[in-house]
Protein backbone atom coordinates (compact mmCIF):
# COMPACT_ATOMS: atom_id res chain seq x y z
CA UNK A 1 0.00 0.00 0.00
CA UNK A 2 0.52 3.73 -0.58
CA UNK A 3 2.39 5.47 2.60
CA UNK A 4 1.88 9.50 3.08
CA UNK A 5 3.54 11.31 5.46
CA UNK A 6 2.36 14.66 7.32
CA UNK A 7 5.60 17.07 8.27
CA UNK A 8 5.39 20.32 9.54
CA UNK A 9 6.75 21.97 12.17
CA UNK A 10 5.09 22.04 15.44
CA UNK A 11 0.87 23.87 15.94
CA UNK A 12 1.17 24.15 11.77
CA UNK A 13 -1.77 21.70 12.57
CA UNK A 14 -0.50 17.97 11.66
CA UNK A 15 -2.59 16.39 13.79
CA UNK A 16 -5.62 17.70 13.22
CA UNK A 17 -5.36 17.04 10.01
CA UNK A 18 -4.43 13.54 10.75
CA UNK A 19 -7.29 12.81 12.10
CA UNK A 20 -9.34 14.72 10.00
CA UNK A 21 -7.95 12.07 7.10
CA UNK A 22 -8.15 9.36 9.11
CA UNK A 23 -12.16 9.81 10.13
CA UNK A 24 -12.91 9.87 6.33
CA UNK A 25 -12.68 5.52 6.97
CA UNK A 26 -14.40 5.31 10.19
CA UNK A 27 -17.79 6.03 8.63
CA UNK A 28 -17.11 2.49 6.51
CA UNK A 29 -15.82 0.39 8.19
CA UNK A 30 -16.64 -0.98 11.75
CA UNK A 31 -13.94 0.45 14.64
CA UNK A 32 -11.98 -2.20 15.61
CA UNK A 33 -12.47 -3.34 19.42
CA UNK A 34 -9.11 -3.45 21.53
CA UNK A 35 -6.90 -1.09 19.24
CA UNK A 36 -5.29 1.45 21.22
CA UNK A 37 -6.06 4.45 19.73
CA UNK A 38 -2.73 6.56 18.55
CA UNK A 39 -2.32 9.40 15.98
CA UNK A 40 0.88 8.87 14.50
CA UNK A 41 -0.91 5.72 11.92
CA UNK A 42 -4.15 5.16 10.48
CA UNK A 43 -5.95 4.29 7.50
CA UNK A 44 -7.31 6.71 5.29
CA UNK A 45 -9.99 5.30 2.64
CA UNK A 46 -11.31 7.44 -0.15
CA UNK A 47 -12.64 6.80 -3.45
CA UNK A 48 -12.54 3.21 -2.61
CA UNK A 49 -8.86 3.63 -2.53
CA UNK A 50 -6.56 2.59 0.74
CA UNK A 51 -3.95 4.34 2.21
CA UNK A 52 -1.36 4.81 5.32
CA UNK A 53 -1.10 8.16 6.94
CA UNK A 54 1.58 8.80 9.41
CA UNK A 55 1.75 12.01 11.03
CA UNK A 56 5.63 12.38 12.04
CA UNK A 57 5.43 15.23 14.19
CA UNK A 58 3.51 12.36 16.67
CA UNK A 59 6.25 10.62 17.09
CA UNK A 60 8.66 13.39 18.46
CA UNK A 61 8.06 13.25 22.40
CA UNK A 62 8.65 17.27 23.69
CA UNK A 63 7.04 17.81 19.62
CA UNK A 64 6.42 21.52 20.90
CA UNK A 65 10.50 22.70 21.31
CA UNK A 66 11.67 21.00 17.95
CA UNK A 67 14.92 21.78 16.76
CA UNK A 68 16.26 21.86 13.63
CA UNK A 69 18.13 18.96 14.04
CA UNK A 70 15.09 16.80 14.96
CA UNK A 71 12.84 18.34 12.08
CA UNK A 72 15.88 17.01 10.01
CA UNK A 73 15.48 13.78 10.84
CA UNK A 74 11.66 13.75 10.39
CA UNK A 75 11.84 15.12 7.35
CA UNK A 76 14.58 12.66 5.98
CA UNK A 77 12.10 9.86 7.31
CA UNK A 78 9.72 10.59 6.07
CA UNK A 79 11.90 11.04 2.84
CA UNK A 80 13.04 7.58 3.27
CA UNK A 81 9.47 5.83 4.03
CA UNK A 82 6.75 7.56 2.39
CA UNK A 83 5.59 7.68 -1.23
CA UNK A 84 3.68 11.18 -1.09
CA UNK A 85 4.73 14.13 1.80
CA UNK A 86 2.55 16.23 2.87
CA UNK A 87 4.25 19.61 3.80
CA UNK A 88 2.05 21.71 6.54
CA UNK A 89 2.01 25.65 6.67
CA UNK A 90 0.23 27.76 8.57
CA UNK A 91 -1.15 31.17 6.49
CA UNK A 92 -1.37 32.86 10.15
CA UNK A 93 1.96 33.02 10.90
CA UNK A 94 3.22 33.06 7.39
CA UNK A 95 6.70 31.09 6.02
CA UNK A 96 8.86 31.02 8.81
CA UNK A 97 12.69 30.35 9.03
CA UNK A 98 12.31 26.47 10.06
CA UNK A 99 9.97 26.44 7.19
CA UNK A 100 12.58 27.44 4.49
CA UNK A 101 14.58 25.38 5.95
CA UNK A 102 12.30 21.96 5.46
CA UNK A 103 11.29 23.24 2.18
CA UNK A 104 15.04 23.24 1.20
CA UNK A 105 15.35 19.76 2.09
CA UNK A 106 12.23 18.86 0.29
CA UNK A 107 13.40 20.59 -3.26
CA UNK A 108 16.59 18.08 -3.43
CA UNK A 109 14.26 15.04 -2.79
CA UNK A 110 12.85 13.01 -5.80
CA UNK A 111 9.42 12.75 -3.73
CA UNK A 112 5.95 13.84 -4.32
CA UNK A 113 5.56 16.88 -2.19
CA UNK A 114 2.04 18.36 -1.55
CA UNK A 115 2.39 22.04 0.05
CA UNK A 116 -0.77 22.01 2.40
CA UNK A 117 -1.74 25.36 3.07
CA UNK A 118 -3.34 24.80 6.40
CA UNK A 119 -5.86 27.12 8.64
CA UNK A 120 -6.71 28.88 5.94
CA UNK A 121 -10.56 29.37 7.68
CA UNK A 122 -11.39 32.71 5.05
CA UNK A 123 -10.57 33.74 1.54
CA UNK A 124 -8.73 36.55 3.02
CA UNK A 125 -6.20 34.19 4.75
CA UNK A 126 -6.12 32.41 1.36
CA UNK A 127 -4.43 35.52 -0.22
CA UNK A 128 -1.99 35.14 2.25
CA UNK A 129 -1.22 31.60 0.99
CA UNK A 130 0.19 33.53 -2.04
CA UNK A 131 3.46 33.61 -0.53
CA UNK A 132 4.15 30.19 0.01
CA UNK A 133 4.84 29.74 -3.44
CA UNK A 134 8.52 30.87 -2.54
CA UNK A 135 9.45 27.70 -1.63
CA UNK A 136 9.54 26.32 -4.92
CA UNK A 137 7.27 23.18 -3.95
CA UNK A 138 4.24 24.10 -6.43
CA UNK A 139 0.56 25.50 -5.70
CA UNK A 140 -0.01 25.39 -2.30
CA UNK A 141 -3.76 23.59 -1.48
CA UNK A 142 -5.50 25.63 1.23
CA UNK A 143 -7.18 23.52 3.79
CA UNK A 144 -8.92 24.54 7.07
CA UNK A 145 -7.96 20.89 8.79
CA UNK A 146 -10.21 22.03 11.60
CA UNK A 147 -13.38 22.47 9.86
CA UNK A 148 -12.43 20.32 6.83
CA UNK A 149 -12.68 22.74 4.11
CA UNK A 150 -10.66 21.92 1.65
CA UNK A 151 -9.66 18.04 2.51
CA UNK A 152 -11.29 16.46 -0.33
CA UNK A 153 -9.60 18.11 -2.88
CA UNK A 154 -6.38 17.16 -1.00
CA UNK A 155 -7.24 14.02 -0.91
CA UNK A 156 -8.09 13.87 -4.25
CA UNK A 157 -4.44 15.24 -4.95
CA UNK A 158 -2.75 12.51 -3.06
CA UNK A 159 -4.14 9.74 -5.31
CA UNK A 160 -3.05 11.79 -8.35
CA UNK A 161 -0.02 11.52 -6.78
CA UNK A 162 0.88 8.06 -6.26
CA UNK A 163 2.73 6.76 -8.57
CA UNK A 164 1.25 3.05 -9.86
CA UNK A 165 3.82 0.54 -8.48
CA UNK A 166 3.17 -3.20 -9.79
CA UNK A 167 2.60 -5.52 -7.27
CA UNK A 168 5.58 -8.24 -7.10
CA UNK A 169 4.10 -10.86 -8.46
CA UNK A 170 4.38 -13.70 -5.43
CA UNK A 171 2.39 -16.92 -4.68
CA UNK A 172 -0.75 -16.05 -3.03
CA UNK A 173 -1.05 -19.54 -0.83
CA UNK A 174 2.93 -19.17 0.49
CA UNK A 175 2.58 -17.40 3.76
CA UNK A 176 4.57 -13.86 4.00
CA UNK A 177 6.71 -13.45 7.15
CA UNK A 178 7.44 -9.95 8.62
CA UNK A 179 10.70 -10.17 10.83
CA UNK A 180 9.76 -6.57 13.40
CA UNK A 181 10.85 -4.92 16.69
CA UNK A 182 12.35 -2.83 17.95
CA UNK A 183 16.40 -1.96 17.40
CA UNK A 184 18.29 -4.61 19.02
CA UNK A 185 15.95 -7.09 19.63
CA UNK A 186 17.25 -9.56 17.20
CA UNK A 187 15.99 -9.17 13.93
CA UNK A 188 19.15 -9.17 11.71
CA UNK A 189 20.68 -11.81 14.04
CA UNK A 190 17.24 -13.85 13.52
CA UNK A 191 16.56 -13.38 9.85
CA UNK A 192 20.33 -14.58 9.26
CA UNK A 193 19.71 -17.31 11.70
CA UNK A 194 16.78 -18.78 9.48
CA UNK A 195 18.84 -18.28 5.73
CA UNK A 196 21.83 -20.04 7.67
CA UNK A 197 25.17 -20.37 5.06
CA UNK A 198 23.49 -22.01 2.40
CA UNK A 199 20.99 -20.08 0.32
CA UNK A 200 18.10 -22.13 -0.33
CA UNK A 201 16.65 -19.12 -1.89
CA UNK A 202 14.59 -19.81 -4.62
CA UNK A 203 13.72 -16.18 -5.57
CA UNK A 204 14.23 -12.51 -4.62
CA UNK A 205 11.77 -10.63 -6.03
CA UNK A 206 11.91 -6.93 -5.75
CA UNK A 207 9.48 -4.41 -5.78
CA UNK A 208 9.30 -1.68 -8.60
CA UNK A 209 10.37 1.69 -5.80
CA UNK A 210 12.10 0.22 -2.49
CA UNK A 211 9.49 -1.08 -1.26
CA UNK A 212 8.90 -4.32 0.76
CA UNK A 213 11.32 -7.09 -0.96
CA UNK A 214 9.98 -11.01 -0.28
CA UNK A 215 12.03 -13.80 -0.05
CA UNK A 216 10.80 -16.91 -0.88
CA UNK A 217 12.62 -19.83 1.26
CA UNK A 218 11.84 -23.87 1.22
CA UNK A 219 14.16 -25.04 4.15
CA UNK A 220 13.18 -26.76 7.44
CA UNK A 221 10.54 -28.30 5.94
CA UNK A 222 8.85 -24.83 5.93
CA UNK A 223 8.06 -22.74 2.37
CA UNK A 224 7.81 -19.10 3.37
CA UNK A 225 8.38 -15.84 2.45
CA UNK A 226 10.06 -13.18 4.22
CA UNK A 227 9.12 -9.85 3.68
CA UNK A 228 12.17 -7.79 3.96
CA UNK A 229 12.26 -3.78 4.23
CA UNK A 230 15.56 -2.53 2.62
CA UNK A 231 15.44 -1.26 6.38
CA UNK A 232 15.73 -4.31 8.21
CA UNK A 233 19.02 -6.65 6.97
CA UNK A 234 21.00 -3.57 6.81
CA UNK A 235 20.84 -0.26 8.95
CA UNK A 236 19.84 2.59 6.86
CA UNK A 237 20.64 5.78 6.02
CA UNK A 238 19.34 7.50 8.55
CA UNK A 239 20.58 6.80 12.36
CA UNK A 240 18.39 4.27 14.29
CA UNK A 241 19.07 6.51 17.70
CA UNK A 242 15.21 8.07 17.68
CA UNK A 243 13.12 4.77 18.27
CA UNK A 244 10.25 5.74 16.24
CA UNK A 245 11.98 4.98 12.94
CA UNK A 246 12.33 1.30 14.17
CA UNK A 247 8.52 1.75 14.31
CA UNK A 248 7.83 3.84 10.97
CA UNK A 249 10.31 1.59 9.28
CA UNK A 250 8.22 -1.61 10.22
CA UNK A 251 5.22 -0.25 8.45
CA UNK A 252 5.57 -1.64 5.27
CA UNK A 253 6.78 -4.88 6.36
CA UNK A 254 3.75 -5.40 8.38
CA UNK A 255 1.39 -4.03 5.90
CA UNK A 256 2.77 -6.80 3.32
CA UNK A 257 2.87 -9.73 5.45
CA UNK A 258 0.27 -12.39 6.88
CA UNK A 259 2.28 -13.04 10.02
CA UNK A 260 4.69 -10.63 12.10
CA UNK A 261 7.04 -12.49 14.34
CA UNK A 262 7.78 -9.55 16.90
CA UNK A 263 10.82 -9.60 18.80
CA UNK A 264 11.12 -8.92 22.24
CA UNK A 265 14.14 -8.74 23.95
CA UNK A 266 14.56 -11.19 27.16
CA UNK A 267 16.64 -8.90 28.91
CA UNK A 268 14.79 -5.94 28.46
CA UNK A 269 10.68 -7.16 28.58
CA UNK A 270 8.29 -5.03 27.06
CA UNK A 271 8.33 -1.03 26.39
CA UNK A 272 6.83 1.69 24.80
CA UNK A 273 7.85 0.85 21.04
CA UNK A 274 7.07 -2.80 21.49
CA UNK A 275 3.47 -1.78 21.87
CA UNK A 276 3.69 0.96 18.84
CA UNK A 277 4.58 -1.97 16.77
CA UNK A 278 1.99 -4.24 18.29
CA UNK A 279 -0.50 -1.74 17.84
CA UNK A 280 0.50 -1.62 14.29
CA UNK A 281 0.20 -5.26 13.66
CA UNK A 282 -3.25 -4.95 15.41
CA UNK A 283 -4.63 -2.11 13.43
CA UNK A 284 -3.44 -4.47 10.44
CA UNK A 285 -5.36 -7.76 11.73
CA UNK A 286 -2.21 -9.29 11.28
CA UNK A 287 -1.26 -12.61 12.39
CA UNK A 288 1.19 -12.68 15.69
CA UNK A 289 3.97 -14.83 17.30
CA UNK A 290 5.76 -13.66 20.31
CA UNK A 291 9.61 -14.21 20.06
CA UNK A 292 11.06 -13.56 23.01
CA UNK A 293 14.66 -13.50 22.10
CA UNK A 294 18.43 -13.28 23.92
CA UNK A 295 16.53 -16.21 26.15
CA UNK A 296 20.59 -17.41 25.98
CA UNK A 297 21.23 -14.20 28.62
CA UNK A 298 18.17 -15.41 31.04
CA UNK A 299 19.14 -17.39 34.28
CA UNK A 300 16.40 -18.02 35.49
CA UNK A 301 14.64 -20.38 33.40
CA UNK A 302 12.43 -22.13 35.64
CA UNK A 303 8.96 -22.90 35.20
CA UNK A 304 7.63 -20.12 37.44
CA UNK A 305 10.22 -17.66 35.87
CA UNK A 306 8.80 -18.53 32.21
CA UNK A 307 5.14 -18.32 33.65
CA UNK A 308 6.05 -14.65 35.33
CA UNK A 309 7.14 -13.45 31.80
CA UNK A 310 4.54 -15.07 30.03
CA UNK A 311 2.06 -13.11 32.15
CA UNK A 312 3.13 -9.82 32.22
CA UNK A 313 3.76 -9.87 28.23
CA UNK A 314 0.07 -11.06 27.70
CA UNK A 315 -1.00 -8.10 30.28
CA UNK A 316 1.21 -6.05 28.06
CA UNK A 317 -0.84 -7.06 25.42
CA UNK A 318 -4.30 -7.25 26.66
CA UNK A 319 -7.26 -7.90 25.32
CA UNK A 320 -5.39 -9.53 23.02
CA UNK A 321 -3.81 -12.42 24.54
CA UNK A 322 -4.08 -15.46 22.50
CA UNK A 323 -1.06 -15.57 20.62
CA UNK A 324 2.31 -18.03 20.90
CA UNK A 325 5.30 -16.91 22.61
CA UNK A 326 8.30 -18.79 21.89
CA UNK A 327 11.48 -17.93 24.04
CA UNK A 328 14.44 -18.27 21.63
CA UNK A 329 18.04 -17.34 21.11
CA UNK A 330 19.32 -15.83 17.47
CA UNK A 331 22.89 -16.40 18.43
CA UNK A 332 22.60 -20.12 19.44
CA UNK A 333 19.82 -20.54 17.54
CA UNK A 334 18.02 -22.39 20.43
CA UNK A 335 14.09 -22.86 19.30
CA UNK A 336 13.87 -20.58 16.33
CA UNK A 337 12.48 -23.26 13.95
CA UNK A 338 9.92 -23.51 16.56
CA UNK A 339 9.62 -19.66 15.88
CA UNK A 340 8.79 -20.31 11.92
CA UNK A 341 6.70 -23.51 13.02
CA UNK A 342 4.31 -21.16 14.91
CA UNK A 343 4.31 -18.52 12.47
CA UNK A 344 3.22 -21.15 10.07
CA UNK A 345 0.42 -22.36 12.64
CA UNK A 346 -0.97 -18.85 12.89
CA UNK A 347 -0.76 -18.47 9.21
CA UNK A 348 -3.04 -22.20 9.25
CA UNK A 349 -5.37 -20.86 11.95
CA UNK A 350 -5.58 -17.63 10.25
CA UNK A 351 -7.71 -19.79 7.54
CA UNK A 352 -9.32 -21.97 9.79
CA UNK A 353 -13.03 -22.59 8.38
CA UNK A 354 -15.60 -24.26 10.94
CA UNK A 355 -18.16 -25.77 8.90
CA UNK A 356 -21.44 -23.73 9.63
CA UNK A 357 -23.42 -26.96 11.58
CA UNK A 358 -20.69 -27.36 13.96
CA UNK A 359 -20.52 -23.63 14.49
CA UNK A 360 -23.90 -23.19 15.34
CA UNK A 361 -24.18 -26.48 17.68
CA UNK A 362 -21.44 -24.91 20.09
CA UNK A 363 -22.18 -21.04 19.90
CA UNK A 364 -25.61 -21.68 20.03
CA UNK A 365 -25.63 -23.48 23.24
CA UNK A 366 -22.99 -21.00 24.98
CA UNK A 367 -25.49 -18.29 23.82
CA UNK A 368 -28.32 -20.39 25.47
CA UNK A 369 -26.02 -20.45 28.75
CA UNK A 370 -25.55 -17.35 29.27
CA UNK A 371 -27.49 -14.93 26.71
CA UNK A 372 -27.41 -11.58 26.03
CA UNK A 373 -28.06 -9.22 28.29
CA UNK A 374 -31.66 -7.39 27.85
CA UNK A 375 -32.09 -4.05 27.03
CA UNK A 376 -34.88 -2.02 28.49
CA UNK A 377 -37.02 -5.02 28.40
CA UNK A 378 -36.69 -6.12 25.59
CA UNK A 379 -34.35 -9.57 24.87
CA UNK A 380 -31.59 -9.62 22.02
CA UNK A 381 -31.98 -13.19 20.53
CA UNK A 382 -29.26 -14.45 18.27
CA UNK A 383 -30.83 -17.32 15.74
CA UNK A 384 -27.85 -18.09 13.85
CA UNK A 385 -23.87 -17.95 13.46
CA UNK A 386 -21.79 -18.34 10.03
CA UNK A 387 -18.26 -17.59 9.00
CA UNK A 388 -17.30 -15.69 5.93
CA UNK A 389 -15.64 -17.34 3.32
CA UNK A 390 -13.51 -15.43 1.64
CA UNK A 391 -12.26 -13.06 4.33
CA UNK A 392 -8.55 -12.68 5.29
CA UNK A 393 -8.95 -12.59 9.09
CA UNK A 394 -11.61 -15.23 9.93
CA UNK A 395 -14.86 -13.75 10.28
CA UNK A 396 -17.84 -14.69 11.92
CA UNK A 397 -21.25 -13.01 11.53
CA UNK A 398 -24.17 -14.00 14.25
CA UNK A 399 -27.73 -13.18 13.29
CA UNK A 400 -30.02 -11.34 15.57
CA UNK A 401 -32.78 -9.26 15.98
CA UNK A 402 -30.79 -6.48 17.84
CA UNK A 403 -27.62 -5.66 16.37
CA UNK A 404 -26.94 -3.00 18.24
CA UNK A 405 -27.50 -3.84 21.41
CA UNK A 406 -24.87 -6.62 21.83
CA UNK A 407 -21.91 -4.96 22.96
CA UNK A 408 -18.32 -5.25 23.49
CA UNK A 409 -18.05 -7.30 26.85
CA UNK A 410 -20.55 -9.59 25.10
CA UNK A 411 -18.78 -10.45 21.84
CA UNK A 412 -15.38 -10.60 24.21
CA UNK A 413 -17.85 -13.75 25.70
CA UNK A 414 -18.38 -15.19 22.12
CA UNK A 415 -15.08 -14.68 20.72
CA UNK A 416 -13.98 -16.76 23.72
CA UNK A 417 -15.71 -19.43 23.34
CA UNK A 418 -14.65 -19.52 19.73
CA UNK A 419 -10.82 -19.64 20.49
CA UNK A 420 -11.17 -22.40 23.41
CA UNK A 421 -13.42 -24.42 21.04
CA UNK A 422 -10.50 -23.92 17.83
CA UNK A 423 -7.49 -23.06 17.36
CA UNK A 424 -7.55 -19.47 16.09
CA UNK A 425 -4.09 -18.72 18.26
CA UNK A 426 -2.19 -15.64 17.31
CA UNK A 427 -4.73 -14.50 14.65
CA UNK A 428 -7.14 -11.77 15.69
CA UNK A 429 -10.91 -12.21 14.64
CA UNK A 430 -13.97 -9.84 13.53
CA UNK A 431 -17.39 -10.77 15.49
CA UNK A 432 -20.55 -8.89 13.49
CA UNK A 433 -23.67 -8.84 14.62
CA UNK A 434 -26.27 -8.81 11.63
CA UNK A 435 -30.14 -8.11 11.78
CA UNK A 436 -31.48 -11.12 10.03
P1 LIG B 1 18.24 -5.69 15.22
O1 LIG B 1 18.56 -4.27 15.40
O2 LIG B 1 16.87 -6.00 15.78
O3 LIG B 1 18.40 -6.22 13.85
O4 LIG B 1 19.23 -6.50 16.21
P2 LIG B 1 20.58 -7.30 15.85
O5 LIG B 1 20.22 -8.60 15.21
O6 LIG B 1 21.49 -6.40 15.14
O7 LIG B 1 21.10 -7.64 17.32
C1 LIG B 1 21.51 -6.63 18.22
C2 LIG B 1 22.57 -7.16 19.17
O8 LIG B 1 22.06 -8.22 19.98
C3 LIG B 1 23.76 -7.74 18.44
O9 LIG B 1 24.91 -7.42 19.18
C4 LIG B 1 23.51 -9.25 18.47
O10 LIG B 1 24.69 -9.99 18.42
C5 LIG B 1 22.80 -9.40 19.81
N1 LIG B 1 21.89 -10.56 19.81
C6 LIG B 1 20.91 -10.82 18.92
N2 LIG B 1 20.24 -11.95 19.26
C7 LIG B 1 20.83 -12.43 20.38
C8 LIG B 1 20.60 -13.57 21.21
O11 LIG B 1 19.71 -14.41 21.02
N3 LIG B 1 21.40 -13.72 22.31
C9 LIG B 1 22.38 -12.82 22.59
N4 LIG B 1 23.11 -13.06 23.68
N5 LIG B 1 22.63 -11.75 21.83
C10 LIG B 1 21.88 -11.54 20.73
Amino acid sequence: GNIVAIVGRPNVGKSTLFNRLTQTRKAIVNEEAGTTRDRQYGKVEWCGQEFSIIDTGGWVVNSEDIFEEEINKQVALAIEEADVILFMVDVKTGAVDLDDHVAAILRRSSKPVILVANKADSNEWQYNAAEFYSFGLGDPFCVSAASGSGTGDLLDEILKRFTKKSEPEIEADIPRFAVVGRPNAGKSSIINAFIGEDRYIVTDIAGTTRDSIYTRYDKFGFDFYLVDTAGIRKKGKVTEDLEYYSVIRSIRAIEASDVCILMIDATRGIEGQDLNIFSLIQKNKKGLVVCVNKWDLVEDKSNKAIQTFENAIRARLAPFVDFPIVYASALTKQRIFKVLESAVQVYKNRQRKIPTSKLNEVMLSAIENYPPPAHKGKYVKIKYVTMLRETYVPTFVFFCNLPQWVKEPYKRYLENKIRETWNFSGTPINIFMREK
